[in-house]
């Protein structure tokens, strides 16, 4: 399939380049076709670079919107996305004009297992390659454009899948996704959230781009966190923290957290002053998140006492927090709800 693949928006600007001038076009062309493959935006296309275009269909991966669910709110839109083999990802736009934010896909499932998570009790199908992750964004960015004028700014790696786990194809996109010439995005509003993949952050904390971390933790001992987080039997909490604190010292960067709150699992106060023991002395700021209901799992997210007594715990031992607002729940765009229609069995 790869070999018949005729896609070019995995391509680097440079790859762009050399790609042109073995086919005889101008390198001045490659700055045009580079734009528009990574934003969608068709700018000072000349003939030759037309005409060349047209010789060649399917440039651009595919990924066609089966369907569209705007929340009640309107600050939330989840795109349902087609991929060429029939397999389908969804990917979500958040926020405000000037600050848009796109949540993207990695993976078709997960394979880590979490037990709250919809893209988790779907099971692993496949990884993602380049092109379907930079379709995702090209998707969104042209949408913004025709619709609101507007341009992506920000971009999570918090949709379906563990981008660690497709850390190649994941760190390329990223590549192309910051490179000035398409949509240059800052690296450090990129957000990569892992489930606590140990190898991955460590690989992470030695590369050169300054994206933002994020942690999944969900729980401060193991004994707590192995039931909600399957994974955590591979990666343990010890080297888990060991890989955070390993990023942080090497870049002097902070680290999110992330923990969601489920009722009676990990919302006491008791767990939250071990979670404050666990991150003593280190640089992180703690994302709080309310379980999203899902269906394959009962239990419910505590009430907002419940969450700010947690919240509290954490601000008495001096640990930066904020409570994730609970954006695109109905339309189950929410946090771990993003399972495909075929997948959600
Ligand atoms: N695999 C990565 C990124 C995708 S999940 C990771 O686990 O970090 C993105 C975030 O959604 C994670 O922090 C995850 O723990 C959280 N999440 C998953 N299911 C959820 C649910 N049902 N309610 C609230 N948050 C959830
Ligand atoms: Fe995968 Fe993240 Fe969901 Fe866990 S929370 S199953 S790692 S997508």
């Amino acid at each position: 399939m790869e070999s018949t693949d005729p896609s070019l928006d995995h391509l680097g600007f440079e790859e762009v380049v050399r790609l042109l001038d073995a086919e005889g076009i101008r390198r001045a062309h490659a700055v045009p076709l580079f734009r528009w493959l990574q934003t969608g935006r068709r700018l000072n296309f000349e003939a030759p670079l037309e005409r060349w275009l047209a010789a060649r269909p399917g440039v651009c991966t595919e990924a066609t919107r089966v369907s569209e669910t705007p929340s009640a709110d309107g600050e939330t839109r989840k795109f349902l996305l087609r991929l060429a083999d029939g397999q389908e990802v969804e990917s979500v736009l958040m926020g405000f004009k000037g600050r848009h934010t796109a949540c993207l896909s990695t993976q078709v499932g997960c394979a880590m297992g979490c037990v709250f998570c919809a893209t988790g009790q779907m099971g692993f199908r496949r990884h993602l390659k380049v092109g379907e992750i930079i379709a995702q964004a090209r998707f969104l960015e042209t949408w913004l454009r025709e619709n609101h004028d507007d341009r992506l700014r920000n971009i999570v790696m918090m949709g379906m899948g563990e981008p660690l786990h497709n850390f190649e194809a994941t760190m390329q996109a990223l590549e192309l996704l910051t490179d000035t010439r398409g949509l240059g995005i800052g690296a450090p509003r990129v957000t990569i959230s892992t489930v606590g993949h140990v190898p991955g952050i460590r690989k992470l904390a030695r590369h050169p781009k300054r994206y933002s971390l994020a942690v999944s933790l969900h729980g401060a001992t193991d004994e707590e966190r192995e039931p909600l987080v399957p994974i955590n039997r591979r990666w343990p909490l010890v080297e888990l923290m060991d890989a955070c604190r390993e990023f942080s010292e090497i870049r002097n960067q902070r680290v999110f957290i992330a923990w969601t709150l489920i009722a009676g699992v990990n919302d006491d106060v008791a767990q939250a002053r071990r979670l404050a023991e666990l991150l003593k002395g280190m640089d992180v700021h703690v994302n709080l998140i309310p379980l999203n209901p899902t269906d394959g799992y009962a239990p419910q997210a505590p009430g907002a006492g419940e969450v700010l007594a947690f919240q509290r715990v954490l601000q008495d031992a001096g640990l930066p927090s904020t409570i994730r607002q609970r954006k695109g729940i109905d339309v189950g765009a929410g946090c771990g709800q993003l399972a495909t229609r075929s997948g959600a069995l």
